[in-house]
């Protein structure tokens, strides 16, 4: 039975014929204000909570990285580096530590895929500035808000020389999850700042793709890599930090097994999924919503670390999304 399948995938149980598994970590590094956006909750949040994620979260997911010997893939919202020199600064210090900052627009407005071309431009320059300042060096790769792309938004990414986009999320559980929620939100009477998306999506291909001209969700020839985030085989179960953090043991390992099947494992993590509710001052109206901000700082680390171990023990080669890029393109 292959292993890509949920049912098996037991951990030590890795065939050492089966090449390595190809994996990349990423952050998509949204800051709290975002969560109160998706949740309809009004006013950003106030006091370091502000801050909570470049400064608090991501230090931990730096430190488990190094833990692991892992260059990551950060995606940064350009807008959160200015007005925030202690974030610019550990950004800077990561990317001197070789790990890729790449961008999630500049002000990660979910409706990104669906603005007037010039405003999606201006979205892509202006983090485009922000990162390489920050970074020292330019971005290559994207990551759309809320995972939408559109034939327009590609389009300015190859105009820009973008080696490649990683916002496909063709995950058939998770789109109808959010579209339950949205449409709960819209019964009380409040409307999500985020937005369902395209269900093209979900026959987007799971695998790394050159998107075609005019359908970004089909495979075609642009001078462009997507690159999916990973869903299971069969079931398009999602495999991404918020799930794994707050999914008992045995489903955990179970979907990282069945991602560590798959041509690339894409594993995108949030900042948010090493907050910590308490210490980094999260108000109770979000922890009420989001159910990873319920789980112990210590539990969601663990389950983290030990994904972490699997791959490597599943003898894992770690790229950023970047180098994967590079090897997908070359084919
Ligand atoms: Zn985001």
């Amino acid at each position: 039975m292959p292993r890509a399948e949920l049912e098996v995938g037991e951990e030590g149980d890795y065939d050492p014929d089966v090449a390595s598994p190809l994996v990349s970590v990423s952050v998509d590094l949204d800051a709290v204000e975002c969560y109160y956006r998706i949740h309809a909750l009004g006013e950003a949040p106030a006091g370091e909570a502000r801050f909570a994620i470049l400064r608090r979260a991501l230090p931990r997911l730096a430190e488990l990285f190094a833990k692991h010997g892992i260059s990551a893939t950060l995606f940064v919202v350009g807008r959160d580096l200015e007005g925030d020199d202690e974030g610019r600064r550990i950004v800077a210090e990561l990317a001197r530590a070789g790990h890729e900052i790449a961008s999630h627009s500049y002000s990660h407005p979910y409706d990104l895929a669906r603005l007037p071309r010039e405003e999606m431009a201006a979205e892509l320059d202006r983090a485009h500035a922000a990162i390489a300042a920050a970074a020292g060096r330019p971005p290559v790769g994207f990551r759309a808000p809320g995972y939408e792309i559109s034939a327009g938004l590609i389009e300015l990414l190859c105009e820009r020389g973008y080696r490649y986009d990683s916002s496909a999320f063709p995950a058939i559980p998770y789109y109808l999850a959010k579209a339950a929620v949205m449409a709960a939100l819209r019964v009380t009477g409040r409307q999500s700042g985020s937005i369902l998306g395209s269900a093209k999506v979900l026959g987007a291909p799971c695998t790394p793709y050159r998107p075609a001209a005019g359908a970004p969700y089909r495979r075609g020839d642009l001078p462009i890599m997507e690159l999916p985030v990973t869903v299971t085989p069969l079931l398009r179960l999602h495999v991404i930090g918020t799930t794994l953090v707050i999914a008992p043991e045995w489903l955990r390992r179970r979907l990282v097994a069945s991602a560590l099947g798959t041509v690339h494992f894409n594993l995108e993590l949030h900042g948010i999924d090493l907050a910590d509710a308490v210490s980094d001052g999260i108000s109770p109206a979000l922890i009420r919503r989001q159910p990873d901000l319920r789980v112990s700082l210590d539990r969601k680390l663990a389950a983290l670390d030990r994904t972490l171990s699997e791959a490597r023990a599943a003898g894992a080669r770690f790229l950023t999304l970047a180098e994967a890029a590079e090897e997908f393109a070359k084919g």
